[in-house]
């Protein structure tokens, strides 16, 4: 099988194997690719939006899987936290977010995620910020001292009101 970006068979085969449904919408897809039928057969996906995206120039196989023509052209080459926001995603049917993506993509996004801290100095806050979502409550821990959790009760952010006087 030969493809455009130049990743050798044996690891195309291997991506092909783990990603029999698409890491995104869980489609079962067409094989083989059916171009009259691009919308539900494999394609291959970069998970990174950048560059390299040829093998010959650095792209990695942790970095690549199969997704279904429709989430690839969805997606094209937006940031997936980006994408995960928009229609295509959150329709009700699809549901497709950093928690429902097969496990090479949960697996990408652990490896590009880093904890950012920001100190706003005008309104004297702290913020944590540890994983990406969406957030659905805030709560407060203790005095001034918030939370602010996705769907699952993940921790997203920590945010500390008045943090000067407390740090
Ligand atoms: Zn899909």
């Amino acid at each position: 099988m030969s493809n455009s970006f130049k990743i050798p068979a044996d690891v195309e085969q291997r991506i092909r194997q783990r990603d029999m449904l698409c890491v995104y919408c869980h489609k079962v897809m067409i094989y083989p690719y059916r171009h009259d039928r691009h919308s539900d057969s494999p394609t291959i996906e970069h998970l990174r939006e950048e560059e390299p995206f040829y093998w010959d120039k650095g792209l990695k196989e942790e970095d690549l899987a199969i997704c279904c023509g429709s989430c690839n052209s969805s997606r094209r080459r937006k940031k997936l936290i980006d994408w995960f926001k928009t229609t295509y995603c959150t329709d009700e049917e699809r549901n497709i977010n950093e928690n429902t993506v097969a496990k090479p993509v949960r697996e990408y996004l652990q490896r590009i995620s880093v904890m950012k801290i920001t100190y706003d100095k005008g309104v004297d806050a702290l913020n944590v910020t540890l994983r990406t979502g969406s957030v659905v409550k805030t709560v407060a821990v203790a005095h001034e001292v918030m939370l602010d959790l996705d769907k699952r009760g993940n921790v997203l952010h920590v945010e500390v009101i008045e943090a000067g006087a407390k740090l």
